[in-house]
């Protein structure tokens, strides 16, 4: 009872990172509430999936197994986690701000009346005085985001209202195995008491999965461009430079806006983020939506002909000048220095 709750996707028998980077921070969490770390999963062929799951800490996990269950389709996971939740009756679900999780979420959280936050960037354990009523809510989840266009960083709570619900995009959190051999418990349900027939109504008859044509995400290197690079010309320098230093490119979103880079490479609040152990921002100015995509980079180098732009604020490394004369430069004394 009262326990914190992450739901879990599931693609080919293998547990979304997503996910396990929310167990890994439901696992904090839930020791600063002491309460218990549950995981739910459903889908089908899931024998041994404790192995992927247990490891992050997880005290409890709820499998739901039926062939049905898999590829996801909304009103069966929607009964599941529902019905799931009444008997359970969660503080905190955490899901992934994934295309299931943004479908999933909303559902669930309508049907319990509870509050649900979408895209969170950090997750707090806080208390909260509504002096109005002079009433102090303790362990409360900060659900904490950029709102208004990312003018201001929001801090948002559901004093009353449970389970306090919170997606999260890919990346955000740190994923961590807590024990290889951590010992929870693992509960087999029946579907067919959670999930009715008609909700079955939706078949998947066939689907189709495009690849990625990239791995921006996973690259522990990252060139990315701004509008200051300036061209989609300018843009191939960028691409020379990560072939020699075996990165991948990004982009700001004015640089996608402006038709110099693909969309699926932007990085920021409305694109990926990543964690690189070197971020190269070429004529990227640094406003928060971009800064909130890579400030976990492990080293940050800007390359900016204004030595005021704000990325410097937070890169390790400075060069001051233009695009065009620096990277060259890199590529050739890269090329000089490693033979
Ligand atoms: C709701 C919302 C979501 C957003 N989401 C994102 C997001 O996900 N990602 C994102 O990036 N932005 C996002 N933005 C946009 C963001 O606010 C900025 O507009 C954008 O990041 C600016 O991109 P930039 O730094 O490439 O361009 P600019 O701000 O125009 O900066 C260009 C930089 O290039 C430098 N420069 C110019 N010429 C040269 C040169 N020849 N050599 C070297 N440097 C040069 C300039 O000094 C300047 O610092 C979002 C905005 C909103 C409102």
């Amino acid at each position: 009872m009262n326990n914190l709750f992450v739901y879990c996707e599931i693609e080919n028998g293998i547990i979304a990172d997503v996910s396990l980077e929310l167990l890994t921070k439901g696992r904090s969490l839930a020791n600063q509430l002491n309460c218990r770390l549950e995981a739910v999963v459903a889908g089908s062929k899931l024998d041994g999936i404790e192995k992927q799951i247990m490891p992050y800490g997880v005290d409890k996990l709820h499998v739901f197994n039926d062939d049905r269950l898999y590829p996801y389709t909304s009103l069966p996971h929607t009964s599941i986690l529902v019905n799931l939740f009444k008997e359970e009756k969660p503080q905190i679900c955490l899901m992934g701000a994934t295309v299931i999780g943004r479908d999933l979420g909303p559902r669930v959280s309508s049907a319990l009346t509870s509050g649900l936050t979408a895209d969170c960037t950090a997750l707090e354990i806080g208390s909260h005085e509504d002096k109005k009523q002079g009433k102090i809510y303790e362990n409360l989840l900060y659900q904490i985001r950029p709102a208004f266009g990312g003018n201001i960083v929001a801090t948002i709570i559901n004093p009353e209202c449970r389970p306090q619900m919170a997606t999260v995009r890919e990346g955000v959190m740190k994923k961590e195995i807590l024990d290889e051999n951590y010992k929870g418990e693992s509960i087999n349900h029946d579907v067919n008491k959670y999930v009715s027939d008609t909700d079955f109504v939706v078949n998947i008859i066939s689907r189709n999965i495009e690849k990625a044509k990239h791995n921006v995400k996973g690259s522990p290197i990252i060139i990315s461009g701004g509008y200051g690079v300036g061209s989609k010309e300018n843009f191939k320098l960028l691409f020379d430079f990560a072939k020699v230093i075996n990165g991948e490119v990004g982009g700001s979103r004015a640089a996608v806006d402006a038709g110099f880079c693909d969309h699926d490479r932007q990085i920021g609040q409305t694109g990926l983020t990543v964690r690189p152990k070197l971020y190269i921002a070429c004529g990227i100015s640094g406003q928060i939506q971009h800064i909130a995509g890579m400030q976990e980079s492990s080293i940050i180098i800007s390359v900016n002909s204004d030595p005021n732009a704000p990325i410097n604020a937070i890169a390790d490394y400075v060069i001051t000048g233009e695009v065009e004369d620096v990277i060259p430069k890199m590529i050739k004394y890269y090329k000089k220095n490693s033979k």
